[in-house]
């Protein structure tokens, strides 16, 4: 059986993952682990999630830039690139939620 890559608790076959993206909710399978409760949706499933929410118009445009994460303060610190800060209007009052999907990040700016 295959172990939790967090916790090496016992993986589960689920398929109910959930994923909600702009209102919109999204049932992915993968494994669940038994003890932490880790959710890993397959990664066929993240990319068929992707393409649909590229369908719906609620994925941000094909957009995948390379950066390094600096260390600060025993923080990781990711710089956004000046043209999304434009885009995206951020500045430093803006609050950025963050979501994991699968081996993804997604941050999101609140409106
Ligand atoms: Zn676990």
């Amino acid at each position: 059986m295959k172990k939790c890559p967090v916790c090496e608790g016992n993986m589960i076959q689920v398929e109910d993952i959930t994923l909600e993206l702009e209102g919109y909710v999204m049932i992915l399978k993968g494994e669940r682990c038994e003890q932490c409760r880790e959710e890993f949706p397959y990664e066929k499933e993240t990319q068929k999630a992707i393409d649909i929410s590229h369908k719906l118009g609620i994925w941000p445009e094909p957009l995948k830039l390379k950066r390094h994460l600096s260390r600060s303060g025993g923080g990781l610190i990711l710089r956004i690139p000046s043209d999304i800060e434009k885009q995206f209007k951020l500045n430093e009052k803006v609050e950025i939620a963050i979501t994991k999907i699968g081996n993804k990040i997604i941050l999101e700016p609140e409106k």
